[in-house]
């Protein structure tokens, strides 16, 4: 049955219910503003709605969430006088999300039960007091990609300007590998091409990402290479219904009739994407598909990596990625029979040990067959949050190096901290060390997105002060608190008085217009930068950037491609010609350290965290997940024969052990290949560990092993 169509619409007419009405809904949707949800990016000076060519109109689900989450009424201080703390942190997510928009900013000492209302005044006071009398390496910024650029670029100034590199955005934890992966091959982190080129391809591999539930516009671009005589691979060790049929509301005869979305569905163990690849790597190599010219001219490091896939034994390569030899084949001979391929993966590659090496063998894989530097073909990482990537353009990283640093130095006449810095889970470690005096959240869930929770809320709890500035309630302002937290209520970027940009995964950045506050009370995070700032660092004329124009004016002068005036693609990063922004021009091509085989046995199995297709990163908006038919999240997802050999019932309740916790959950059964399973996240992050790859930094959300543990009289 193909998901989505008529339902959808059903949805989105429920949905515009709760925000006032269907011409209310349409209204803020169709604002020349940015879409609020993923980074595939619609909107802006076209208008809402409107994708980066000018199709109208390309909405779906999540951006009416987000959008109706935002149009929500304000909280009373009334509410923070009925409902504790500890009983807000017994609220789910969705049911914090659903309390409301904060409109007053508000605090909670180390004895209060309650959060209270406290001044504009006296809470700007307080936070620029602390970072003012910190010692900058004991303070510590994060960044989520809700923001804007201008708040991003400013933040990360003053931080600076303090004194400290402490400074990150949630892409640690999201995808890190793929810059990491992606500058080693190209010299660029970000997708190699635009658009565009999804209309001009005739194969796209979907690699450990679900678009059904993350980024459903794209299913409208997979339909039209489908339509076209193109094909789509799906690489996913669950089976997605989402990414087998699909009715687009949008697209009359997909909605009518429906439309298969994937021609070939491989469904490898949880990390082993790499073996995987080699495989792939291994098979063209023995049937005449690499493209020789391509690599001799363009491309440095291939014949090691030409070694390495001929010296591993098709044994080995079978057993690590659990792909029988014959589907590798039948995927060469698919990839070797297309002209233009693109290559996009997400979270089931940067989330595993390892997931750096995993982003540069798809690369290899790309490289194999001059699928890259050229029109129609390339590398698309498929991003988050919708200016995820702008963090990383506007300088949201530790240590600020290179050009970027220096034009800034010169420019302001400032001299730039050198320190390493703390990428996120530095910080929380730092933290439960007790070296973390301050940290400052421009928005985003920081407890929420880390595994191991008993080990963040201690790290959290052991910071003097916690201040976050957000639009909605959640789970970290509750269980991520220091001995005082102080809650900013801001804009979202569609009430902002002056315009902001995004930038999208395929490199275009956006303006958005904002629009009318919806409450009185919440102000602009540019707003309490600033006031921060020249209270609490000085140095600089903060008070000039209150005008967002010349904040765009700063980056434009330290940020190679960034045009201060008008929506654009930023230069440099589509690589249509194989010239690469490498030192020789030439791409890198990687051998790889391949991971051991992990042992999954009897009740071991290896785990994977998924988000629901009612859900945004940590921000569930629907307890169901009509994509995978589950209606609570609970649950641990397993393969029928592993059910059966441990001798399972299905909904049968069982306890789930991992490295840190365990979990009561009841069993469902989906096509998951033998030996996996699968949990929701953030829940599940109670029982994961904490431990990181060592080249991004990004804890192992996926491919941990835990233990299932039946019940015994239940
Ligand atoms: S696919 Fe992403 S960018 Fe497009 S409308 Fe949906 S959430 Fe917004």
């Amino acid at each position: 049955m193909a998901l989505g169509g008529f339902h959808s619409i059903a949805y989105v007419l429920k949905k515009a219910r709760q925000a006032g009405g269907l011409r209310a809904l349409l209204q803020a949707m169709r604002s020349s503003n940015a879409c609020k949800t993923c980074g595939l990016g619609m909107g802006g000076q076209r208008g809402g709605m409107v994708d980066e060519k000018g199709s109208y109109p390309e909405f779906c689900k999540k951006s009416v969430q987000a959008m109706v989450a935002d149009m929500q009424g304000a909280i009373t201080p009334a509410f923070f006088e009925k409902y504790t703390i500890a009983q807000l942190s017994g609220m789910s997510s969705r049911e914090l999300e659903s309390c409301g928009r904060l409109a007053t900013p508000i605090i909670a000492g180390p004895l209060d039960l309650n959060y209270k209302p406290i001044s504009w005044d006296d809470a700007l006071q307080k936070v620029s007091n602390t970072i003012k009398h910190t010692d900058p390496d004991r303070s510590f910024y994060y960044f989520s990609g809700r923001s804007s650029n201008e708040a991003g670029f400013l933040l990360q100034l003053a931080a600076r300007l303090r004194g400290t590199n402490n400074i990150n955005n949630c892409s640690y934890y999201c995808h890190q590998a793929s810059g990491v992966g992606l500058t080693s091959v190209t010299g660029s982190g970000t997708a190699t091409v635009v658009l565009d080129d999804l209309k001009r391809c005739d194969l796209i591999f979907l690699i450990g990402c679900n678009p059904a539930s993350n980024h459903p516009r794209l299913l409208k671009s997979l339909i039209e290479i489908r339509r076209r005589g193109g094909k789509v691979i799906v690489i996913n060790p669950m089976l997605e219904k989402g990414l087998c049929n699909f009715k687009v509301p949008s697209d009359w005869r997909s909605l009518l009739f429906g439309s298969k979305i994937s021609d070939l569905y491989v469904q490898p163990n949880i990390g082993g994407d790499m073996h995987l690849f080699l495989g792939i790597i291994k098979c063209l190599a023995e049937h005449d598909g690499i493209d020789n010219s391509f690599v001799q001219d363009h491309v440095d490091g291939f014949d090691a990596v030409l070694e390495q896939a001929n010296g591993t034994t098709w044994e080995t390569i079978v057993s690590r990625c659990g792909v029988d030899k014959s589907v590798i084949e039948n995927v060469a001979t698919t990839y070797m029979q297309s002209s233009n391929t693109i290559f996009c993966w997400a979270m089931g590659i940067t989330h595993v040990r390892g997931g750096v090496d995993t982003v540069r063998m798809i690369a290899n894989t790309a490289i194999a067959r001059g699928m890259l530097g050229k029109k129609g073909a390339g590398l698309l990482p498929l991003r988050g949050h919708s200016n995820v990537q702008g963090m990383g353009t506007v300088g949201v990283v530790p240590s600020l190096k290179g050009a970027m640093a220096s034009a800034i130095e010169k420019e302001l006449g400032v001299t730039l901290p050198t320190t390493k810095g703390f990428d996120t889970m530095a910080g929380m470690e730092a933290a439960h060390r007790g070296e973390v005096d301050f940290v400052l959240c421009l928005g985003g869930n920081l407890l929420g997105s880390n595994p191991d929770t008993r080990f963040s809320m201690n790290a959290m709890s052991k910071i003097g002060l916690v201040s976050y500035m957000s639009t909605t309630l959640n789970q970290g302002h509750l269980l991520g608190r220091g001995s005082e937290t102080i809650i900013f209520p801001v804009l979202a970027r569609d009430e902002e008085q002056q315009v902001t940009t995004q930038e999208s995964m395929f490199n275009f950045v956006r303006r958005s217009s904002g629009g009318k506050a919806r409450h009185e009370g919440p102000r602009s995070e540019v707003d309490i930068i600033v006031n921060l700032a020249k209270e609490a660092v000085g140095i600089i004329d903060w008070e000039q950037f209150k005008n967002f124009d010349s904040i765009r004016e700063l980056i434009s002068r330290c940020v190679k491609g960034f045009n201060k005036n008008e929506e654009h693609q930023i230069e440099g990063r589509t690589f249509h010609t194989p010239v690469f922004a490498t030192d020789n021009g030439k791409a890198k091509a990687h051998s790889v350290s391949l991971p051991k085989q992990q042992q999954v046995s009897n009740n071991k199995l290896r785990l994977m965290t998924i988000r629901s297709e009612g859900q945004f990163n940590t921000v569930v908006y629907e307890e169901e997940d009509i994509y995978r038919g589950q209606t609570r999240r609970d649950i641990v997802m397993m393969n029928e024969d592993d059910i059966a050999s441990l001798r399972l019932r299905k909904n049968e309740t069982v306890t789930v052990r991992g490295a840190t916790g365990e979990l009561k959950v009841l069993v469902r059964c989906v096509s998951i290949t033998k030996g996996n399973c699968a949990m929701y996240y953030p829940e599940v992050n109670q029982i994961l560990s904490h431990n990181v790859d060592p080249e991004s930094f990004t804890p192992s959300f996926k491919g941990e092993i835990v233990e299932i543990i039946r019940r015994v009289n239940t």
